[in-house]
């Protein structure tokens, strides 16, 4: 596979991809420019406690507007992004925009008891600088680690599992949350539950729609184990009512999908946390 100029890496083909590899590269130079010609944004979708539908949290998800392809997703973009070392500057961008956005939010409605989840490449955990960086925004955005939760997938973590237990241990001593994501597609094992301190479990929307009459069990014993490892559980992709509230007896804390909200831009969530949370608001 063709090494990326200015990359540190060479990342194996992805069959998956749908563009060629002309396509691909110019993409790629595109999205260099992309943070810088404000092609780039973040939208926020609920992470609704099941016990009482409340909102706990946001999950900060990039778009990408590109000026002739249109909306580009980010499983498309982001693996380009990993393969060489724009990943980097993507990453630290969300976690600027997601604090920037929390501070905002809180100016406009009060201190409120939400978090904010940012998903971290485990690319970004080989840069040496990620931890100095991620502190060095959080403060100058007055913001509270506590209120930040990194999220994070891929098997790249163990292509360098030192390196990673340390980054993301350091984060952890700071107060981030870190969640371990889309657990039971295949990128996530269980090993990864033993070597990182994980404090929350996505279950992946497969699990949690999975047709077949074993789901149940398969859900029952994943979010047992995570109890049992004093993490907090989120499932991904709840379709139904019947859904939630069969996950919320299962002791599943929280859901994200399109039956609680889909992904909404900045001004949008100021808005649902301020009819959300009206007394918050009388208060500040
Ligand atoms: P993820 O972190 O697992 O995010 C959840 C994805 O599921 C989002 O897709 C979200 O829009 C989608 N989703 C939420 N509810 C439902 C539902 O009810 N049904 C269905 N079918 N889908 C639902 P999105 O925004 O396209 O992001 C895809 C993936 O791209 C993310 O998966 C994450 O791995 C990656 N990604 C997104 N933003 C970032 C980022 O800022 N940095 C990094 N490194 N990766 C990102
Ligand atoms: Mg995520
Ligand atoms: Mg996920
Ligand atoms: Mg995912």
């Amino acid at each position: 596979r063709a090494k990326k100029a200015g990359g540190n890496r060479v990342e194996p083909y992805r069959p998956a991809f749908r563009t060629s590899g002309t396509e691909r590269m110019q993409i790629e130079t595109d999205l260099r420019k992309a943070i810088d010609r404000k092609e780039i944004s973040l939208v926020y979708q609920p992470i609704v406690r099941l016990a009482d539908g409340e909102i706990a949290g946001f999950e900060a998800l990039m778009r990408w507007e590109h000026p002739k392809r249109g909306n580009i997703p980010p499983s498309e973009f982001i693996p380009i992004a990993e393969s060489c070392d724009i990943i980097n500057q993507l990453g630290l961008f969300a976690f600027e925009r997601a604090t920037i956005d929390l501070s905002e939010w809180q100016m406009a409605v009060g201190d409120l008891p939400i978090f904010i989840a940012i998903n971290l490449s485990s690319a970004q955990l080989l840069n040496n600088d990620l931890y100095d960086d991620v502190r060095a925004i959080l403060s100058k955005n007055r913001c509270e680690p506590e209120k930040i939760k990194v999220e994070l997938t891929e098997s790249l973590v163990m292509e360098n599992p030192e390196q990673a237990r340390l980054v993301l241990g350091k984060l952890r001593d700071a107060g981030l949350g870190l969640a371990l994501d889309d657990f039971g597609t295949g990128h996530s094992s269980l090993a990864y539950l033993t070597r990182f301190p994980f404090d929350t479990l996505k279950i992946d929307k497969a699990l949690v729609t999975d047709p077949s009459d074993k789901r149940a069990v398969l859900l029952r014993s994943v979010i047992g184990m995570a109890r049992e490892l004093d993490m907090q559980v989120v499932a991904e992709g709840i379709e139904s009512e019947a859904d939630a509230m069969q996950l919320g007896q299962m002791g599943c804390d929280f859901g994200q999908s399109f039956l609680f909200g889909p992904p909404i831009a900045t001004d949008a969530v100021a808005r649902l946390l301020r009819e959300r949370f009206p007394i918050v608001r009388r208060a500040s």
